[in-house]
């Protein structure tokens, strides 16, 4: 996937997007911005796909998108390429923890040149909050006396921590949580989720990209590993890891989670059983079936009526164990 995005393809910020979009149509857009709201929304893209606007040589208008950067101009590819000599990024350095003054004076060197290919040269500051005192000052006296043709944008998720004087020297906008609509699509066209596992990502990601992709990344799957194997060996005749497995996924943050790989869980079995396992039963057959609507019921009635998460899991357990006893030995035979 390309690291660009161009701003018509943002998605769940579109108010911010169409004032960016309007301020640089008129070219009244500020000198120095504060993009700011919680980690994951789009603010960083945000700030490179204006940037990438700014430079593009071939604007292109989207009817209801606005206005956004082709992708495919010399500019744009070297925008993407991390090549382009009139965009400056700064954030803090590996290995350290704050943003230090001699980053910043280098930026305002940077900042007085001529832009070498672009009508202006723009620099995003990362986790702005993270300026060292000096850095700050540093930064405050650029944002005094702003060299002409310039744009800063200042990315943070906690404007608060930020020196009032630098605020009040920046036009702010605020990047909200993502809607649940534009972040599943955003979800479904960056990650391999099932439609089950999606929604567990949804619930986790609580409006943020950035969370739903590290669920995804590593958590969910290792996760429904570990799901996988212990309902795999579920047995009648080891009561105590069914009741360990039971109260671990009782637990109230992964709850939701456990109900969702149920589902998940059920279908590939059924789908196993049925078909890959010709041999099973007529009666296995309808005892998994029934086993699978009798825990679709009793979900429901759990989100109802608030159910004791232990018990309820215990109870699917049991059922599944025992039938899994019963499907081996119809197996072995
Ligand atoms: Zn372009």
């Amino acid at each position: 996937m390309s690291l660009m995005v161009s701003l018509n393809e943002i998605l769940g910020q579109q108010e911010a997007v169409s004032r960016l979009q309007q301020a640089m149509e008129t070219q009244r857009q500020a000198h120095a911005y504060l993009f700011f709201g919680p980690d994951g929304v789009g603010k960083e893209t945000t700030a490179l796909a204006m940037a990438q606007l700014l430079f593009c040589r071939d604007p292109q208008e989207d009817g209801t998108r606005g206005r956004y950067g082709c992708g495919q101009c010399s500019a744009c590819i070297k925008l993407e390429a991390q090549t382009h000599p009139d965009l400056a990024r700064l954030g803090v350095e590996e290995g350290k923890t704050r943003i230090v003054v001699d980053q910043v004076r280098e930026l305002t060197r940077f900042l007085a040149l001529t832009p070498l290919e672009s009508p202006l040269k723009v620099a995003i500051v990362s986790d702005a909050a993270l300026m060292n005192q000096a850095a700050a000052n540093a930064l405050l006296k650029t944002l005094e006396e702003p060299p002409a043709d310039t744009l800063l944008i200042l990315v943070t998720a906690h404007p608060g921590m930020l020196l009032p004087t630098i605020r009040s020297r920046c036009q702010k906008l605020r990047f909200g949580l993502i809607a649940e609509p534009e972040l599943k699509q955003l979800l479904m066209q960056q990650t391999e989720l099932t439609e089950e596992m999606l929604t567990t990502a949804l619930a986790v990601s609580r409006g943020s990209l950035s969370r739903g992709l590290e669920y995804a990344d590593g958590k969910v799957a290792k996760l429904w590993e570990t799901f996988q194997k212990q309902l795999g060996g579920l047995s009648l005749r080891r009561m105590g890891d069914l009741l360990d497995c039971a109260a671990f996924w009782a637990n109230r943050e992964r709850f939701p989670t456990a109900l969702s790989f149920l589902k998940t869980w059920f279908n590939q079995r059924i789908r196993d059983n049925l078909s890959v396992t010709p041999g099973l039963s007529k009666q296995a057959q309808a005892s998994w079936l029934e086993l699978a609507w009798w825990m679709e019921n009793l979900l429901h009635k759990s989100a109802e009526f608030n159910l004791n998460r232990t018990l309820v899991l215990e109870g699917i357990m049991i059922r599944i164990a025992r039938l899994q006893d019963q499907t081996s030995r119809e197996k072995a035979r």
